[in-house]
């Protein structure tokens, strides 16, 4: 009865969710991506230049960046510039904003999607690991917002934050990882309300993605998840039209969204099947 009635509200908010994107409202919109140098983030600076946007990328590697602005351009982004950057460095954060704003004349979407690599593995006792983690995936996110909040209310504009499954449930391997989306999750949520209580119109998107094709995350799981890969191009389209969209959350795909709505129900069971999915020994021989 319980479940039927989950299902029920799911779809109930998938039919009010339904797609009211409108690509022509990006023509031109003023949209900084990070993370953008490979994976989702470069799907998702593709999407926006097919969009007319104009574009500002960033990640470390500024000689990939430079051919993905390139691409971008031919794809008919109206403007797209690049600036390499380590958002472990304390001043990169703020720095990249400012370019964006100065080179763009301000913004209308702030796309916080970048990581740092983390081995999937076992936790071993590595806080020095941790402690760059936070700074990289989760830190910078909010010393980027912060630098962007006046360009943002300027604009009336949108912060899109790329989260993870692994910020909602917890899972076995990706213990420094999965404490940075639980981060992102809390913060952002919170801050959603507050804006809400000083009645800012600067919406903020948390994108909630399963297990996505992209080269890094197939390296580390290949041989020890048994789980799908959806493609990186449709998930970066889902979280550029929940963003335009103005959507608290964005599940991609779409039936994270009944399973989060279910995940506390009944834990142990859940963390049993959780387990049943992954191979043990294979991790354990890396
Ligand atoms: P990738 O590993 O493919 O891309 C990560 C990007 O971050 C690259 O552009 C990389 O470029 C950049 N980056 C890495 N370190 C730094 C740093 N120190 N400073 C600045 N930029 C950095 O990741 P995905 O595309 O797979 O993931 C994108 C987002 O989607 C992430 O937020 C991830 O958590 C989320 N996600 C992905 C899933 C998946 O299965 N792929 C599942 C769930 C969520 P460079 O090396 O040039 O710096």
């Amino acid at each position: 009865m319980l479940l039927a009635g989950t299902i029920l509200s799911a779809g109930l908010v998938g039919y009010l969710w339904r797609d009211t994107f409108e690509s022509d409202s990006l023509k031109g919109a003023r949209v900084l991506v990070t993370g953008a140098s490979t994976g989702i983030g470069e799907q998702m600076a593709y999407h926006y230049a097919r969009f007319g946007a104009q574009v500002v990328i960033t990640a470390r590697r500024g000689a990939v960046l430079k051919q993905v602005a390139e691409k971008c351009l031919k794809l008919g982004a109206e403007k797209a510039l690049y600036i390499a950057a380590d958002m472990a460095e304390p001043t990169d954060p703020d720095r990249v904003i400012k370019f964006a704003a100065k080179s763009l004349g301000g913004l209308d979407y702030l796309v916080l999607n970048h990581i740092g690599p983390s081995p999937f593995q076992m936790w071993n006792g590595d806080v020095d690991h941790a402690r760059w983690l936070m700074q990289v995936n989760y830190l910078s996110y909010i010393e980027m917002t912060n630098s962007a909040m006046p360009f943002l209310k300027q604009s009336n504009g949108s912060i899109v934050v790329v989260s993870s499954i692994a910020g909602m449930i917890p899972t076995p391997f990706t213990a420094p990882y999965s404490a940075t989306k639980f981060a992102l999750n809390g913060f952002f949520g919170t801050l959603r309300q507050e804006l809400s209580m000083k009645q800012e119109s600067i919406s903020i998107t948390v994108c909630i993605l399963g297990l996505i094709d992209t080269d890094s995350a197939l390296s580390q799981v290949r041989g020890t998840v048994e789980a799908k890969a959806y493609p990186a191009s449709e998930a970066a389209l889902a979280i550029i039209k929940g963003g335009a969209t103005r959507q608290r959350e964005v599940y991609y795909p779409g039936f994270w969204q009944p399973v989060c709505l279910i995940r506390d129900w009944f834990p142990s069971m859940r963390d049993r099947v959780i387990q049943s999915t992954y191979n043990y020994k294979a991790v354990t021989q890396t």
